[in-house]
């Protein structure tokens, strides 16, 4: 995910308009600012390309959940259920708000599996959040059957499938909300940075007071202004837009650039009997940022991550025994172990995750390896790789 691969002159721009002014601030002081304003303009042009009415930038992508969450009105006790294979980002944000997640498996599109959705349901679910992970999406039209039927929110994630699209509608832009992240890590970056889309106006204004101190945003007396409800601070930074804007720009070349290299890859493992791939939903389309493929069972698959790390081609995880996307490494989420005591709702209606039976998710975890597809590979390296790639899998199945 490639943001960080691509950090120049005209991040360098956006970042030199606002240290010119010194006004690191995005609301007020309009004398000052010279006409810039970086997260205005970046909610305008990312609510646009991703075909949303609204969009609220944050100060990270956890940020986003939680105030999508809020947005929605979730709160204590109630229910979001969320899919065993994301990152920790996902829970976190749950809990944050004093609500429960409540975690089921995922199927071979590496989401939520839509049946385990259904068998979770109770009167105390609110909302479900599929996580579109490693570039590619959950089946949107099996999960907005269930919220329909059950008048659930459907939150997407798509932190890591920015640019993806299902049923020609950009990723995030299907369900009731949509999250970003702009990490350092990922597709585009701000350094740091968020966003939420939706098209509820509703929702868009409580995001919009939430995410700072409950701020109503009328007038221009930011001392005056009122606060209709509880908040936070969850604002961006205007240098972090500033990046942000200029990265946007970037996001088509660097999706292009993606398919290509995730294509000579896929080519090339498609000729291994025994490797197979990640089911994209009919109607999805990736945004290529990783390969995601199977082997026949979990031994095997070892032995291939290992062949890989052997033959130092790098980027190659395995999730299922990795401290930060899966289940398997969430020791603290399993024993609530936190700093402080949680809320008396969240410790009476979580799961006992030592005792939940997650073996549909482990059979797929165990036999799923992910490579990054960078897009500062030249030609020869992406064909070296797949070369690489191919010779290290076919040596152990
Ligand atoms: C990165 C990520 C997040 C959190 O984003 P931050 O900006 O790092 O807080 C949430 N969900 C997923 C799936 C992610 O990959």
């Amino acid at each position: 995910m490639p943001g960080f691969e691509i950090f120049g002159a005209e991040e360098r721009k956006q970042v030199n308009d606002v240290l010119e002014t010194g006004v690191l601030m995005r609301y007020g002081f309009d004398g000052m600012r010279n006409n810039h304003w970086k997260a205005k303009e970046f909610e305008n042009a990312f609510a646009k390309r991703m075909g949303a009415e609204y969009c609220q930038l944050l100060s990270s992508g956890t940020a986003s959940l939680t105030v999508a969450l809020a947005s929605a009105g979730i709160g204590a006790g109630d229910e979001v259920i969320m899919p065993t294979f994301t990152f920790v980002a996902s829970f976190e944000s749950i809990l944050a708000l004093g609500a429960i997640p409540i975690l089921v498996d995922i199927d071979d599109t590496l989401t939520l599996d839509p049946k385990a959705v259904q068998e979770a349901i109770t009167p105390k679910t609110k909302c479900v959040m599929p996580v579109h992970m490693c570039g590619s999406m959950a089946d949107l039209r099996a999960l907005k059957a269930i919220c329909d039927i059950h008048n659930l929110i459907l939150l997407e994630d798509a932190c890591q499938a920015i640019g993806g699209t299902y049923e020609g509608k950009p990723l995030g832009s299907y369900g009731d909300l949509g999250c970003f992240s702009f990490d350092y890590v990922k597709t585009i970056t701000c350094g740091e940075g968020g966003a939420v889309i939706t098209n509820k106006a509703k929702f868009a204004q409580h995001a919009d007071h939430y995410q700072d101190h409950g701020h109503d945003h009328i007038g221009n007396d930011r001392g005056a202004e009122n606060h209709p409800f509880l908040g936070y601070n969850f604002r961006i930074s205007e240098l972090n837009a500033a990046v942000g804007l200029a990265q946007l720009e970037k996001l088509d070349g660097i999706l292009k650039t993606q398919k290509e290299n995730y294509t000579v890859l896929r080519k090339a493992l498609e000729s291994i009997e025994g490797v197979t791939f990640r089911r994209v939903p009919e109607g999805g389309e990736e945004n290529y940022s990783f390969l995601n493929f199977f082997l026949p069972n979990e031994e095997l698959t070892k032995k291939a991550h290992k062949a890989l790390s052997d033959a130092s081609v790098d980027a190659c995880f395995y999730w299922y025994t990795n401290n930060w996307h899966y289940i398997n490494g969430w020791e603290h989420l399993r024993n609530l172990k936190s700093l402080g005591n949680l809320s008396s709702e969240v410790r009476n209606q979580m799961q006992d995750l030592n005792k939940t039976d997650f073996s549909k998710s482990d059979a797929i975890m165990g036999r799923t390896i992910s490579s990054l597809v960078k897009i500062g590979w030249t030609e020869k390296q992406v064909k070296d790789r797949a070369e690489a790639m191919k010779n290290a899998i076919a040596s152990v199945v």
